[in-house]
């Protein structure tokens, strides 16, 4: 009997009643630096058909309150913590805090009001380093980083940060892998998403959509769809239908096996070492042109 597991933080979307739940989690308005009145960013993402929306301008809250009664979208209160240092997405919480130098202290202040707090476009900038290595390695209390935000492909730097991340979850820091888009113009709009796993018998809530991200149940996109991710004992099965290249990657970005085809399979293998050497697993779709999806890394356990 094999003794390696698979820990997957997703439903098992093949049985049940599973819904798919698209949301960018960062956007900004006239309360910032954004083109657009809130308002208009709401009716702009209700028109792509999103799902869930959170606001979030630098240092500034939007009183999403307000406008969801206009809206079909759910929207969650947030605020990029901008001022001071590498720039935080704050969810989840209707307050504003003084952006602290310390940027542990901005994560400690989100944790404990029940936030969410995601370290934002790693590889931004001239020298692809807005938020540090060691620096994101050192804090503690952050639900993930944007290993993709959109706005950073006219800007300089990189958009996709699947290298910091897998840096970090190579070295015990569990982080779950986030796409936004980072929408400051109506063409930013619509790049880069989030698409959470939701129990289709109950409506979308906020609190809903921030425990089902805090849990990791949700996967990152530039445009294709993951369909099923499921695990059976030590394999892990995806099916992607919009795929062309299904890879798996683990410890330190190594991919373990490349499928050209729309679903795949991998099985972990049978070997003690396996917890150490490969740590985990993730997957990557590629689809037409640019269009991705990648999905949350799943624990290697070895029951000895
Ligand atoms: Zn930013
Ligand atoms: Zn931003």
């Amino acid at each position: 009997m094999t003794r390696v597991r698979l820990k997957s933080p997703y439903l098992d979307s093949a049985t049940g009643s599973v819904r798919w739940l698209r949301g960018n989690l960062h956007a900004h308005t006239t309360i910032s630096d954004g083109s657009r009145p809130p308002e208009q960013v709401i009716a702009a993402y209700e028109q792509l058909g999103y799902d869930f929306l959170a606001l979030t301008d630098h240092d500034a809250l939007a009183p999403v309150r307000e406008y969801q009664t206009g809206t079909r979208l759910t929207l969650l209160p947030g605020v990029e913590v901008s001022a001071r240092g590498p720039h935080i997405l704050q969810l989840g919480l209707e307050a504003v805090q003084e952006p602290a130098v310390d940027r542990q202290r901005v994560l400690d202040f989100i944790t404990a009001q029940g936030g969410l707090a995601v370290l934002n476009h790693p590889n931004w900038q001239w020298h692809f380093n807005h938020f540090p290595q060691e620096l994101m390695q050192a804090l503690n209390g952050a639900a993930g980083i944007e290993i993709y935000n959109a706005v950073i492909d006219r800007l300089e730097g990189a958009a996709l940060a699947t290298d910091r991340w897998d840096r970090l979850l190579s070295q015990d820091k569990w982080v779950w892998g986030f796409a936004n888009d980072d929408s400051h113009y109506p063409t930013d709009d619509g790049r880069a998403w989030n698409v959470a796993q939701w129990d289709a018998s109950a409506p979308p809530t906020v609190a809903g959509i921030l425990e089902t991200l805090r849990a990791g149940r949700f996967y990152a996109s530039t445009g294709v769809s993951i369909e099923m991710i499921r695990v059976d004992g030590p394999t892990l099965h995806v099916v992607a239908p919009d795929a062309q290249c299904i890879r798996f990657v683990t410890r330190w970005g190594v991919v373990a096996q490349t499928v050209e085809a729309a679903q795949a399979s991998w099985t972990a293998p049978d070997t003690p070492d396996v917890v150490e050497s490969l740590k985990y697993v993730r997957v990557e779709c590629f689809g037409m042109g640019s269009r991705m999806a990648w999905s949350q890394p799943i624990a290697i356990e070895y029951q000895s």
